[in-house]
């Protein structure tokens, strides 16, 4: 069994004028494919791993021979981030995008408010020097903003689980925005899934 190229919930130009087509076509089939491809290259030969949900490779690389650990890393950690980033982007719908309910409440407790919490995540994008992602992730009920370079997340380094995520490696908006990341940071809140967010939260805290 390999891992597959998830399919979107939605067409390659369905989160314009935010995020492009032709952006948002290259990072699904070529970078995810990339990902993906070199992943299952790494675990030919290892059926004990392979067979695995991508989230039990990632939280137990210490268990992985110590050759092919930093390949599973990076393009495990790819896969799953990007498979994740998907899910968690929707297309816009005109009207104010924030969450509600709890999470919303945990934001508000958590960064004093939304637009706070907006404000601290996006500045974490701006600092991330390089290639990386920025998360909004839960461990032990608490809510917590994180950073980490190249495919890394907060599975990798027992941070949390990850609710929400962005990806600020310059392939995610160079062709739109080119070096103006703190533009694409903007335009994304318009395309946040905050349904699947809500999702991941109330699956992850009690
Ligand atoms: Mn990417």
């Amino acid at each position: 069994m390999s891992f597959t190229l998830p399919q979107l919930a939605f067409q390659y130009n369905a989160l314009e004028p935010f995020l492009d087509e032709q952006t948002m076509t290259i990072h699904h089939t070529k970078h995810h494919q990339a990902y993906l491809d070199k992943l299952n290259d790494a675990l030919k030969g290892l059926p004990d791993f392979s067979e695995k949900p991508i989230e039990e490779l990632l939280i137990n690389l210490d268990t992985l021979p110590e050759e092919k650990r930093n390949t599973i890393r990076n393009n495990g950690g790819g896969h799953f981030n990007h498979s994740k980033f998907w899910e968690w982007m929707n297309p816009p719908t005109g009207g104010e995008n924030k969450p509600q309910g709890e999470l919303l409440e945990a934001i508000n407790s958590t960064f004093e408010s939304f637009e706070k919490f907006k404000e601290l995540f996006s500045n974490a994008g701006l600092g991330r020097f390089g290639s990386g992602w920025i998360w909004l992730a839960t461990k032990d009920n608490k809510l917590s903003i994180l950073s980490t370079p190249n495919q890394d997340n907060p599975l990798t380094d027992n941070s949390g689980m990850p609710i929400l995520g962005l990806d600020v490696w310059e392939h995610a908006y160079y062709l739109k925005y080119q070096n103006r990341r703190a533009e694409y940071i903007e335009a994304w809140w318009n395309i946040v899934n905050w349904n699947k967010v809500t999702v991941d939260f109330n699956e992850n805290n009690s």
